[in-house]
């Protein structure tokens, strides 16, 4: 028997700009609902899957492409994948993206002023100091998405509208608001 493909949502933008905020509530939320969902953040893959990886072009091309592959192995097993990565470079983005069964990208997007002012884990700060090396956003490139299937500005909306559109986009029943 074949498991229905399950989907991966996958949140690429800045550091700080509320990827793994809106991968928590969306996890909590599907799984109060009973889907099947496991969230890959980009973080706790690093200090895992891909420890001793660095920051270099290739480095975070390996980081996306592991995400991915399991990404796809859950996903063809029916689970809900919710992907929480910087994942800077458009075209690895475009080619793992391609590869999934049933991909969303989320453009997670606020202003490098905004993240800046958050600086959630003190980086940025460091980062424009001139003491951290590839720094996305500030020595590093970030290559926003050209065609997101869904584009949230998390300078312009609360974390719950954000949730709301991202229920309404992946076409589940909003229980909670119900
Ligand atoms: P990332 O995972 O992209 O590095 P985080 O989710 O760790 O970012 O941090 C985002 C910060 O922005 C959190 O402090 C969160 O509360 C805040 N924030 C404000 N508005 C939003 C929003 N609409 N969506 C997500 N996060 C938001």
């Amino acid at each position: 028997m074949t498991a229905t493909p399950g989907r991966v949502v996958w949140f690429t933008g800045l550091s700080g700009a509320g990827k793994s905020t809106l991968a928590s509530a969306l996890y909590e939320r599907l799984s109060a609902q009973g889907e099947r969902v496991e969230l890959l953040d980009g973080d706790a893959v690093r200090e895992n899957l891909s420890r001793g990886l660095g920051f270099s072009k290739a480095d975070r091309d390996t980081n996306v492409r592991r995400i991915a592959f399991v990404a796809g192995l859950l996903a063809r097993h029916g689970v809900t994948v919710l992907v929480s990565a910087i994942s800077p470079y458009r075209g690895t983005r475009d080619e793992v993206l391609a590869g999934l069964p049933n991909p969303v990208e989320v453009f997670v997007d606020a202003p490098l002023s905004v993240v800046t002012d958050r600086d959630v884990k003190g980086l940025y700060l460091k980062a424009l100091a001139g003491e951290i090396e590839h720094f996305t956003g500030v020595s590093d490139p970030y290559e926003a998405p050209l065609a997101p299937d869904l584009h949230l500005r998390t300078d312009r909306k609360t974390v719950e509208v954000c949730l709301t559109e991202l229920l309404e986009h992946l076409g589940v029943r909003d229980v909670a608001n119900a």
